[in-house]
């Protein structure tokens, strides 16, 4: 048998009593922003997905009520709808799976939320991983794509945080299976983003970030002509020279080999819709929240 939780404190009672009322007064509002236009149903569905107060609030609201908002949608019309897109009776908002929720959406002639997809690239040793480090830290809701790699890892490194390290085959067959949203050959090893993941997130309308060379954010660009690309641009060749030597993780050939790439990549700063010139990491990474 269950203990009885512990009584509440007259505090903790009435703190909680006004979440509830703040919750009750946030989900009427909406329905009444649906019911004159000036709430769009996508907003709705991706607020209720939010880690805060609003999307808690909305996750509890039942999918029917939410329907039953819209001119000319009673309770009758709001249940039929869900049967005829497979969606429980008793749903919740924060029950809703990403296919029902874009059902909803199609239903009602709106467009499936989509997140902003930004693309980072730049030569190696430009300081793009450490921009990424502190762009995080700004934005926490920016999601970075783990790419599948060839190379080996280097000391620190994690599987699956870092990179996915892949042995060639698994690489190959997934390059075959149209896995990769892009890859590219790059100084000897082969590098992919994996598709789905990608499309996952930016499917519930979260903002994604790719941090990959030259020839991937071309491939991305031509396949997704609405991803912002961005090219991180060194102050000078020499500081360039300096960092990649200065972080001491690859031997002189690969350096040569990278410095040799980073010359084309240079070159190519001009094709990208904003360059951003990595002089201070804070800045820099500023510069990019304001392009998220
Ligand atoms: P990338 O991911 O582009 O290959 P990294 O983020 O690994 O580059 O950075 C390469 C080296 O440059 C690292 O040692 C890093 O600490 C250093 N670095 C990055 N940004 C700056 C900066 N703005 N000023 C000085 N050094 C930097
Ligand atoms: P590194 O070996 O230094 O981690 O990465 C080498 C280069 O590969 C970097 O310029 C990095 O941005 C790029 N890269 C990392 N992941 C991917 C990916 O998924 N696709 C492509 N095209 N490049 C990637």
């Amino acid at each position: 048998m269950s203990l009885p939780p512990p009584p509440l404190t007259a505090e903790a009672r009435s703190a909680a009593g006004a979440r509830g009322v703040a919750a009750r007064q946030l989900r009427a509002s909406v329905r009444a922003g649906l019911r004159d236009g000036t709430v769009r149903l996508a907003d709705v569905l991706v607020d209720a997905r939010r880690d805060d107060d609003r999307g808690r609030a909305l996750a509890r609201m039942r999918v029917v009520d939410l329907l039953a908002s819209f001119p000319r949608i009673g309770p009758v019309r709001a249940a039929a709808l869900m049967e005829r897109v497979g969606i429980a009776a008793n749903r919740r908002l924060g029950g809703l799976g990403h296919h029902q929720a874009d059902a909803l959406l199609e239903a009602f002639g709106e467009p499936p939320p989509s997140g902003r997809l930004v693309v980072l690239t730049g030569p190696s040793g430009v300081g793009k991983g450490t921009v990424v480090t502190h762009l995080r830290r700004m934005r926490p809701d920016l999601w970075v794509s783990v790419s599948a790699t060839t190379r080996a890892p280097r000391s620190g490194e994690v599987d699956g945080v870092d990179y996915l390290f892949w042995p060639l085959e698994r690489f190959a067959a997934t390059v075959r299976e149209g896995g990769f949203l892009e890859w590219a050959e790059f100084a000897g090893h082969r590098y992919g983003t994996p598709r789905e993941p990608v499309a996952e997130r930016l499917r519930s309308g979260q903002p994604v970030l790719l941090e990959i060379e030259l020839q991937g954010a071309r491939q991305v660009r031509a396949a997704m002509p609405e991803a912002v690309t961005v090219f991180l641009a060194p102050p000078s060749w020499a500081d360039l020279e300096s960092r990649l030597r200065g972080r001491g993780t690859e031997d002189d050939a690969a350096i040569g080999r990278r410095l040799a790439r980073a010359r084309e990549e240079l070159s190519a700063a001009g094709e990208f819709d904003a360059v951003v010139v990595n002089d201070d990491v804070v800045r820099a990474a500023a510069e990019l929240v304001d392009l998220l």
